[in-house]
């Protein structure tokens, strides 16, 4: 069988984890299985990349070379793990090289004082440039053959979007399948750069953040390979938080249309884009449990499985956003509305600030947004800077401690009744509900409530839908 395997952050913190990996890529190569790896940075580099990038911005030096020196020395640790020592010798100053080269460009930058977004993937790419290698040397002491490519050298090209870059499917398809095809027919497991990718003249892009899932959707289409793996700590997709309601079980089956709704309201366990990529294709996605890795996961499938036993269930999961703000606000004229929202839309995305919900009143000249309650006091003080004394707003009010809550499954489509029984279903717990969206697409219900009341909300929608039978 072909296997492409993607390994995260999560699972890769230190050097057990990274032996596990080893482990687990050493037991299908042997059994004759070939492999291709795409793996993200360890767990937590990239956010510390984009911490140094803030203080690289405000010419923070001092602080800069703290954080170098910290994830130089984090990466260096790892590697001392390798017992091999021409492995070891090697592997570090693959660590070492890539830690001048970082350190040269962010001072350059912090001389000049201006950050381009092009410079800017540049140095994010470095979390997956250090761990590629590093991982490859663990395979290798574990006597797996494997080779470490960057995105752009395995042949994932991409438009020049940076920080958020399309993979040019067609050249991408041609070239991963060009050189990763040799490497796998000789047995050697390629070991892929998540995340990062390359414009056709050479110049380093990202894919967006969590990125690497999507690489591995990309090599997995190219190389036409059987089945792809996300390996995770947990146990696989499953039908609502366990931390908010402990009767939730994995769920075995799901759409990818599901999954990507599930993904979108906070269970993001792969994402989206990556789902995306899966919805007109034969290949298989799996999850699995890197703790468990015999157990069975979550298998993702296209909506007409002739197989998928719940088929008919009317609910799949339960997701939920937590720590939502709500921003409202009104306007002095109801004609404004459409420019209002715009404006608001536009000024929000300036900020990167991601909106979850929007609803707007016909009657009145109001409009509320639900954004990220990390995201409230940008968001708010932009709206108040740019709207407030325009004749197009009048008041701009926020409320915080909210969460959303989407029910997901593609049996409500067509299906009478179900929003009646969600709502009915909050109301005998006597939770009140702020605003409701249904997708237009009738996969999903998704409404506001307070924090308060998510885990009541969440155990009374798990029975009353029997999430719970399997
Ligand atoms: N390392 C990148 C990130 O943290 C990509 C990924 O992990 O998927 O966003
Ligand atoms: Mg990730």
């Amino acid at each position: 069988m072909r296997i492409v395997m993607k390994f995260g952050g999560a699972i890769m913190r230190d050097a057990d984890d990274i032996l596990k990996v080893a482990e687990i890529v050493k037991g299908y190569r042997s059994k004759g299985d070939e492999v291709a790896v795409v793996v993200s940075a360890l767990g937590g580099t990239t956010d510390s990349l984009v911490e140094i990038m803030k203080n690289i911005a405000y010419a923070k030096k001092a602080r800069m070379e703290k954080m170098l020196d910290s994830i130089a020395s984090r990466h260096l640790g790892v590697t001392k793990r390798i017992e091999d020592p021409k492995l070891a010798e090697e592997t570090e100053g693959t660590v070492n090289r890539l830690m001048d080269d970082f350190r040269n460009v962010a001072l350059g930058i912090s001389h000049i004082g201006e950050l381009t977004p092009r410079s800017r993937d540049f140095l994010l790419s470095f979390g997956e440039r250090l761990s590629a290698p590093i991982v490859t040397a663990f395979m290798k002491q574990r006597g797996v053959e494997a080779k470490a490519l960057s995105g752009g050298e395995a042949g994932i090209m991409t438009d020049d979007c940076f920080g958020e870059a399309e993979p040019l499917i067609n050249v991408t398809n041609m070239q991963l399948k060009q050189n990763l095809e040799p490497l796998l027919k000789e047995g050697i497991t390629p070991v892929i750069t998540g995340f990062i990718a390359s414009t056709q003249s050479g110049v380093t892009t990202t894919l967006g953040r969590g990125g690497s899932d999507l690489t591995a959707a990309v090599v997995g289409h190219a190389l036409e390979a059987d089945e792809l793996w996300f390996w995770k700590d947990v146990p696989g997709m499953m039908t609502a938080d366990p931390l908010l309601f402990s009767g939730a079980r994995v769920i075995e089956k799901i759409a990818f249309k599901e999954a990507i709704e599930m993904a979108h309201f906070g269970a993001m366990v792969i994402h989206p884009k990556a789902l995306e990529q899966g919805i007109n294709n034969e290949l298989v996605y799996r999850i699995r449990n890197i703790d468990d890795p015999d157990g069975r996961g979550t298998l993702i499938v296209r909506a007409d499985d002739p197989d998928d036993a719940k088929k008919g269930a009317v609910i799949r999961g339960i997701s939920v956003i937590d720590k939502v703000y709500l921003i409202n606000i009104s306007g002095a004229r109801l004609v404004g509305t459409p420019r209002v929202v715009a404006r608001v839309l536009e000024l929000l995305s300036n900020e990167e600030v991601d909106v979850l919900m929007i609803s707007q009143s016909s009657s009145e000249a109001n409009v509320s947004i639900a954004i990220p309650e990390a995201d409230s006091g940008d968001a708010m003080n932009i709206l108040e800077l740019s709207l407030l004394g325009t004749s197009l707003v009048r008041e701009i009010t926020g409320e915080g401690n909210y969460c959303i809550v989407a029910v997901v499954g593609k049996g409500m489509k067509g299906t009478p009744g179900v929003a009646a029984n969600v709502f009915k279903s909050m109301a005998d717990r006597k939770i009140n509900i702020r605003t409701i969206a249904q997708g237009s697409s009738e996969l999903n219900i998704s409404f506001m409530i307070s924090r308060d009341d998510a885990k009541v909300a969440v155990e009374a929608l798990h029975r009353d839908f029997r999430l719970d039978e399997a």
